[in-house]
Formats: structure tokens, sequence, C-alpha cells
């Protein structure tokens, strides 16, 4: 295949855009729980964001893409996930070298170089209850699939899997970041929000990848 294109990654980010619209209310209930009630809002209100600016302006290459939706994103957002997403999308866009199309193992690293901004600004680390739990294994699904030559759709159907997995495996966890961590004991049995819309985020970009 060509590579991830500018097209490609509108798919994903409009897929995004319209799973978190759809699961608006469930992703608020669960922030309900452990939190303030309002990842469901705050997300859809940047996505929506991003799919006007996408409708206005079509970006003239990935890192442009990138880096005007993590803009967007720290802009609109708001709480602590908007500037989180917002970086990793701003992280991504020096790691595509300005390339039309990414390679499939140039997409792998730009989503490894957001999650590590994720990770230098949020001091999560795997087990704390935030998006990161679905985050990282699913870039560690992406890397191994393609590292043991699978093609971009398939390592990303893998990601997607690995993605919901970790969301998973957040209800019993003790959160340590973020609101849910003024919980305590109480945050465990609640599956966190955050982690919920990192996983619709693995698999938007599953659904915008054709094999
Ligand atoms: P707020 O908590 O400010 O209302 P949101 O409700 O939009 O923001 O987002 C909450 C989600 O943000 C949590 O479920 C968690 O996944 C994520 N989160 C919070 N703090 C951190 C952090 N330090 N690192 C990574 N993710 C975090
Ligand atoms: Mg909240
Ligand atoms: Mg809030």
């Amino acid at each position: 295949m060509a590579g991830v294109d500018t097209d490609a990654l509108q798919r994903w980010l409009r897929a995004f855009a319209a799973s978190v619209a759809a699961e608006k209310d469930a992703l608020t209930g669960l922030d309900a729980a452990i939190g303030d009630a309002d990842h469901g809002a705050n997300m859809d209100r940047g996505m929506a964001a991003v799919v006007a600016f996408l409708d206005a302006t079509p970006p003239a290459d990935p890192a442009a893409l990138f880096k005007q939706t993590g803009m967007t994103l720290v802009k609109s957002v708001g709480g602590a996930s908007g500037p989180l997403y917002g970086t990793l999308f701003l992280r991504m866009a020096p790691a595509t070298g300005g390339a039309a199309a990414l390679e499939p193992d140039v997409f792998a690293k730009a989503l490894r170089a957001g999650l590590d901004g994720v990770v230098a600004r949020g001091k999560a680390e795997p087990g704390d209850k935030t998006m990161v739990d679905a985050l990282a294994p699913a870039l560690d699904a992406l890397d191994a699939a393609l590292a043991a030559g699978e093609s971009l759709a398939a390592a990303l159907r893998a990601a997607a899997d690995a993605a919901e997995r970790g969301r998973d495996e957040t209800t019993p966890m003790l959160a340590r970041k973020g609101r849910a961590s003024y919980l305590g004991e109480r945050s465990i049995g609640h599956q966190d929000p955050g982690a919920t819309s990192a996983a619709l985020l693995v698999a938007a970009a599953a659904s915008a990848v054709a094999d």
C-alpha cells in the first residue's frame, strides 16, 4: 500500500469524532462515577471542532493535520484530557518527517511519539487507570504485529483489540492520576473514561485503514 495519506488520516479523525458523538453519554456516565461527568461532552466538543476545521481548511499534509488537530483539541476540549490528547497529536506532527503518506513503521513511530508526549505531560504509568492503559498496550501490539510482517490494517486491528483489553483492565485498578485519584479506593470497580475514549481512537484508526 502507498502508506497512510492525509485522506486516510481525515477518515480516522472523522471516524473518531463519530464514535465519540455516539458514545458521548456513555463516556460522561463513566466520568460521573469517578470524575466530574464531563468527559463525553469535552471530547465531543473537541472532535466536533476538529471536524469543523477539516471541512473548512483541509490540511495539506499529515504533519499539518496532526498539528492543527492537536492545537484544536488543546483549545477546545479542556480538563485533563484536552492537553493530553492535544499533546498526542502535536507530538505526531514532527515524527512524520514531512511525508505526504506515512509508511506503516512511520505511522507507528508517530503514534509512539504521541504516547511518549502524553506520558511526559501527564506522568501516568501503566496501571494508574488512565488513557495510557489503553494506548500503551495498543502501540505495543501495533509494533509487534508490524515486526511480524502483518499489514498495517491487520496490525491496527490487533492494536484496537489490545486497547479494548487495556480499557477493560482499568476497571479493577486504583486511580493514581487525575480526578479519579481523589476517590482513592472508591475508584476501584469503575472503567476509566479516558481509557474508553482512547480505545475508540484506536478502533477508529483500524476502521480508516483498509487492507
Ligand atoms: P477532567 O478530569 O479534567 O474533567 P476529562 O474528564 O475530560 O478531564 O478526562 C478524564 C480522563 O483523563 C481520565 O479518565 C484519564 O483517562 C485521563 N487522565 C487524567 N489525568 C491523566 C494523566 N495525568 N495522565 C494520563 N491521563 C490522564
Ligand atoms: Mg471529567
Ligand atoms: Mg472536568
